[in-house]
Formats: C-alpha cells, structure tokens, sequence
C-alpha cells in the first residue's frame, strides 16, 4: 500500500496518468509494437499501457482444434519474429523468446488436456474437434504474449517499464468467454498494483481483455474487451482521459471500412457513443463507452499509423448537436416473434418472456410490443434452441434469422420533425421488420442481413453526405 490508495490518485510524480490502449494492428508486428512504444514515450505524464493480442490472434486461438497444432506452431513463428524485430541481438531476447515459447507451450497443455477430456467423456478425441467451447486459459495466450513484446519494445526505448498480470488487477466473476468485472474490487486493486510502480516512474504494462475471478480462474471480458480494461484502469486511477490506439483516425459516421465517404466526427456526445458501440460499431467496445462516462474519464479514439491526427473526443460534458451523426450496423441478429398463447392471460406474459431470455443469458437489443404479439432482436449464434423450447411452454415463437439491426444515432432525433420520414423515405422499397425508437438518440430498424449494406450506403448519402461536411482539417478516408 502506498500513500496515493487514497481518493486522490495522482501520482506522488505530480504528473497525470494518461492510460493508453493499442489494439490490435497497432500490435500486428514488432515494428507496430516499437511504433506504439514511441507514442508511450510521448505520451508524456505518467503513462499506464493495457494491450490487444496482436491482430487476428484471438481469432485463431478461439479457433484452434484438437489435435491440430500447426496453428500453434505459426503463432509461435509470429511473435518470435516480433521479438526478434524489437530486441535484435540485443540484451533480454533470450529471455523473451523463452517467455513466449512456454506461454504457447500452456496453449499446447490446454488442448491436449481438452484431449483427455474428450476421451473421459466417452467422446472420440478425434483429429479436428472443435475446442469447445475454448477455456479463457487459452483465449488470453494472445494478450499474455503482447504484454511481453511491448514491455520489451518500452525497454527497448530505455524506458523503465513492467508487466502487471491483468489477473492481478482486473477481478470479475466466472463466466466463460463474456466475464463482468467487480468494479469495487477492481479499482482497490488497481491502485495497490499501479500506484507504487507509476510512482517509482516505471510504466505498467497491462492485458487488456484478461481478468480473473476470485478463486483465481483466468477470465476474458468479451470480444473486443480491450477496451474495456483500458476504460475501468483509466477510472480506477482517476486519469482524466484514456487513448483507444487503433487503426482508424476516430470515430466516423459510418465504418470507413464500408463507406469510404465516411466522417470523421471531431468529437461525439458520450451518449452517442455509447448508442453507437452498442448498436454494432466495432472501433469502441460497448462497455468501454458505457464505463467511461459513468465515471467520468473522456475517451479519446486516435489512429496509431497517424498520431499527427487529433482523433475522436468522447466528451463526457457533451450530448452532442442536434441530428444524426453516425449510422451502426449489427450483423448475424436473430428476429424473435413471441405471441401469448390463447389461454395464456396478457399480464405477465412479457415478464415470462424476460424470465426465460435472463436465465438463458440472452441480452435483447430491440424491442416492439403490440396488443397481440411481442418482437424483439436477440444475438443469432446465442444458446436459442433452450429459449425456444422454453417459450414454447406458454407462448407461440417464431425465430427469422439472417437479419441485422441499422441504427441511426444522434442527438434530439425524437425532436427533430422529419428525422423519421427521412429515413424511410431513403428505404421506401426495402422491407423493414422491426423498428424501435427508445431515447433521443438513436433510432434503429431490423432488415433482411443481405440488404443491411445497401440500407447503410442510402442512408448514409441520404442524412449525412447531403449536408455540408464537418469543418475537419484532416478527413481522409
Ligand atoms: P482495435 O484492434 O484497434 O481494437 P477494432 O478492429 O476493434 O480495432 O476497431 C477498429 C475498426 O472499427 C476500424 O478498422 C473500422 O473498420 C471499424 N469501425 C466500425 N464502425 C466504425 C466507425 N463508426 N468509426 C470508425 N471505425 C469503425
Ligand atoms: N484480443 C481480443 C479480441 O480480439 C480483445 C481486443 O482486441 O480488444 O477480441
Ligand atoms: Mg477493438
């Protein structure tokens, strides 16, 4: 314990704790990695670092396979080449590589004890069975090495830096896959890891998506969860702002990946934010939003290929200006039609529903209600066979996949007369199943998955290409 555990959590330094997270492609390579150093050091303050696996990591780890070690074996070459790239021949790299090959050796021991799994089951531990579902132990190897590789590059830079096990820091309780963090235990945590070695000026180094619960068990926060992490440190230590290192110049009005005529939005209300990770924009992790702005802490959204580039400004004093800002796209959506049976009475029927979409862990996105039938958007590939069997007990259902949720998000969009109209008349001849409008700020409708490209390139020409563009001096899409 030290002395800073307290409600002030400045650093005895006197200098501001800037929290930065580099996702993905900003880890893709040992020259990324080195890049993304250099912006540490720039960083100024007293700087605290929460890293992605490295782009496309999680992907193969989620997929690996019983019995099939080959991936293994190309991860192994990929990060021992990131290595190699950040240390050279210089000192540490024997060390380095020894850290990453026993990481990878534990992925290995995972598996094989999948294998013997499998067996005792009675199951064939036959070549190519799907680890399912895959352990956190192994779904976190991806950010356990990245934690070596950046430590390693800071070191590089002559930069006083140290790995802390996010398991250390980052306490949830032990679901599978999607873990929720104990935000009390958390920031205790937090501060009695962090506090002491930012005072001593040496800079954390930290998984994102990783935790543990409290017995212990690795946990991960969900797809995306790095962010997350980066949000709950940054308001642990009180630091003002937290920066999202990614691969795109901030937040856009559209996936620049999809629109090339997207945006940038210079800055963005903190409830459009959170609307728009939620509804499906990929480059801010819902829950990172969310977090944030709870607490305060601004998050700010920069490209690491392009730190000349001021970002994105969540605000955490704004509610952004009138009008729609940003279109979201949700893919592999579910459209859940539920009908109370005959002699079934109306009243309850929807906190049946609920009852059975909760227990089954379910989250729901979207709903409409009528006097007779209730529709509502659930995740395609959540555990829907139990729910729809559960259902059926009391109620008539009917499950359409191969659908996807648009949202258009902005501010004061129920004010504004003629937001609606706009909308649909830009989709007049398409079918729309859905359509819910909740808040002010978002706006949202479920179509065909197939047509959900084309919903978004005519709205996004229709509410935001047809207005004079933002006064952004660097928009480059
Ligand atoms: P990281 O690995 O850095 O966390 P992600 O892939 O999770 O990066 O998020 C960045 C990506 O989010 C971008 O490359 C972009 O394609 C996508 N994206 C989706 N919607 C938006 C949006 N409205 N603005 C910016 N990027 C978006
Ligand atoms: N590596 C994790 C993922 O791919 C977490 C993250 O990138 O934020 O989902
Ligand atoms: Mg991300």
């Amino acid at each position: 314990m030290t002395a800073n555990l307290t409600e002030d959590s400045s650093p005895a330094s006197g200098s501001a704790i800037r929290v930065l997270k580099f996702g993905g492609t900003s880890m893709g390579g040992g020259e990324r990695i080195l890049e993304s150093a250099r912006l540490v050091l720039a960083a100024g303050g007293s700087p605290v670092v929460v890293v992605s696996a490295m782009s496309g990591v999680t992907n193969q780890l989620e997929a690996l396979r019983i019995g099939q070690y080959a991936p293994i074996e190309e991860l192994e070459r990929r990060h021992l080449e990131a290595a190699r790239t950040i240390l050279g021949e210089g000192p540490g790299r024997d060390g380095l590589e020894r850290a990453i090959r026993a990481r990878l050796h534990t992925v290995r021991e995972g598996l094989a004890d999948r294998e013997g799994l499998a067996g005792k089951d009675g199951l064939e531990a036959e070549q190519g069975l799907a680890v399912d579902p895959v352990s956190d132990e192994i779904r976190s190897a991806g950010e356990d090495l990245s934690v070596l590789l950046m430590t390693a590059a800071l070191s590089r830079l002559g930069h006083r830096a140290r790995v802390v096990d996010a398991r250390s820091i980052v306490r949830t309780d032990d679901r599978v896959g999607g873990a929720v963090p104990d935000d009390d235990a958390t920031v205790e945590l937090s501060r009695h890891r962090l506090l002491p070695l930012v005072d001593e000026g040496v800079t954390p180094v930290i998984q994102g998506f990783v935790g543990a619960s409290a017995d212990g068990r690795t946990t991960t926060l969900g797809r995306g969860g790095s962010d997350f992490t980066a949000a709950i440190i940054g308001a642990a230590l009180g630091a003002p702002e937290v920066t999202i290192w990614t691969d795109v110049d901030g937040i856009y009005s559209a996936d620049p990946g999809q629109i090339p005529a997207a945006r940038i939005l210079p800055e963005l209300g903190y409830e459009e934010a959170v609307e728009l990770a939620y509804f499906g924009a990929r480059v801010i992790h819902p829950a990172a939003a969310k977090h944030a702005v709870g607490r305060k802490v601004a998050l700010r959204i920069r490209n690491s290929f392009h730190p000349e580039r001021p970002g994105t400004l969540i605000r955490i004093d704004r509610r952004g200006t009138p009008g729609v800002a940003a279109l979201a796209f949700k893919p592999r959506v579910g459209l859940l039609t539920v009908r109370s049976r005959p002699m079934f009475m109306a009243y309850g029927f929807l906190a049946r529903v609920f009852e059975v979409l909760t227990r089954n862990r379910v989250p729901v996105d979207l709903v409409a209600t009528s006097h007779t039938s209730t529709s509502l958007t659930v995740d395609r590939d959540a555990p829907l066979d139990r729910v729809l069997s559960e259902l059926d007990a009391f109620a008539e259902v009917e499950l359409q996949t191969g659908m996807a949720t648009v949202s258009a998000i902005g501010a004061g969009l129920l004010r504004i007369p003629g937001v609606t109209g706009e909308v649909f008349r830009a989709l007049d001849d398409l079918p729309v199943h859905l359509i819910s409008q909740a808040t002010d700020t978002s706006l949202s409708f479920v179509v065909d998955e197939e047509r959900a490209s084309e919903v978004i390139r005519r709205l996004h020409a229709a509410l935001i290409e047809s207005r004079p563009p933002n006064p952004s001096p660097y928009h480059d899409p």
